[in-house]
């Protein structure tokens, strides 16, 4: 937002310093005039300890919208009971200045009880794609998932939305929800931005040790390795599973959850690819007890 600032003879414009908004009602009605007054919004959701691969989504919003919204929130709903909801890493503050730096004109930070009353009963449900790989082993998380993002539709109002490749099923999920939905809101979703060694970025990165940071980059080199057999002519899905089980093996601490090998798609399963397939691998694994995916978009 801009306005103008007058310096002696000089006519300044200023951005006009970031806005934390803590409830939906403010946050919606700030929406609405923006949209009165012609502005597009851009909206990236997010659980805060940002990191780049967030600050990446932030850098893309000012390419499509005129006016950049983030959410911070730790979406109770997404968490199984017996997951990490509650040591799950916030820092408000330093997220806001982050924020800030990147160039977000409003941050919505609501609190659990704004998001989710007492007496709240609805619940969104999508079949298909949510069964399987993080939707088997997570069978209540991308209705939570769902359920969050629908609501920050509503209130925010976005011509854009903004997600991260990392979480390759929830972009899916997500879409699929817009579709079904009939929300007018463009999905855009930005690649995985990892460090120079090859790890994922991610929030729960902060639950492990330099060591096991190391140990973690297994899953990306196991991934590039698929990727180069693929390239010499691999097509055996289940050749190219092996080819990832076994260099992964090199870190023995590292536990596989899943590793698939399926159509980018719709997370469709074949036998053999063809030459022009777009395929998805995703890994799933845990180190020690954090858990962390990981997924490479491959065309055979
Ligand atoms: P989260 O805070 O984990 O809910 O993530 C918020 C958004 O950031 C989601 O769309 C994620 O997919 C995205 N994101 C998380 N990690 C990365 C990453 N390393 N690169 C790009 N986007 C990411």
């Amino acid at each position: 937002m801009l306005y103008k600032l007058t310096v002696g003879y000089f006519v300044l414009f200023q951005i006009d310093d970031m806005k934390i908004i803590y409830t939906a009602k403010e946050m919606t009605e700030i929406s609405c005039e923006l949209i009165k007054a012609g502005k597009t919004i851009g909206f990236v959701p997010t659980m805060g300890a940002l990191h780049l691969g967030h600050l990446s989504l932030f850098e893309a919003v000012k390419q499509y919208a005129d006016v950049a919204m983030a959410s911070i929130f730790v979406n109770p709903t997404q968490f199984a009971p017996n997951e990490d909801f509650d040591k799950y890493p916030r820092d408000l503050k330093k997220d806001v200045e982050m924020a800030e730096l990147y160039g977000i004109d409003y941050v919505f930070a609501p609190s659990n009880d704004e998001m989710y009353s007492k007496n709240f009963l609805t619940n969104i449900h999508l079949d298909g794609i949510t069964k399987v790989f993080e939707g088997e082993r997570r069978p209540t998380h991308f209705d939570g998932v769902a359920l969050v993002v629908a609501k920050l539709f509503n209130i925010i109002k976005p011509h854009y939305a903004f997600f991260g490749q990392k979480d390759y099923q929830q972009t899916l999920v997500i879409k699929q929800m817009v579709k079904d939905l009939n929300f007018d809101i463009d999905v855009i979703v930005r690649p995985t931005v990892r460090l120079e060694n090859g790890l994922a970025m991610s929030s729960r990165n902060n639950y492990l040790t330099d060591d096991e940071k190391e140990k973690a980059t297994i899953i990306y080199k196991s991934m590039l390795e698929a990727k180069s057999a693929i390239s010499l002519g691999e097509r055996n899905k289940e050749k190219i599973i092996k080819i990832i089980v076994g260099k992964m093996a090199e870190v023995p601490e590292l536990k596989i959850d899943y590793v698939a090998v399926v159509k980018q798609k719709d997370l469709s399963e074949v036998d053999n690819f063809v030459s022009g397939d777009e395929i998805v691998i995703l890994i799933a694994a845990f180190l020690g007890k954090t858990r962390l995916i990981d997924n490479m978009l491959i065309t055979v």
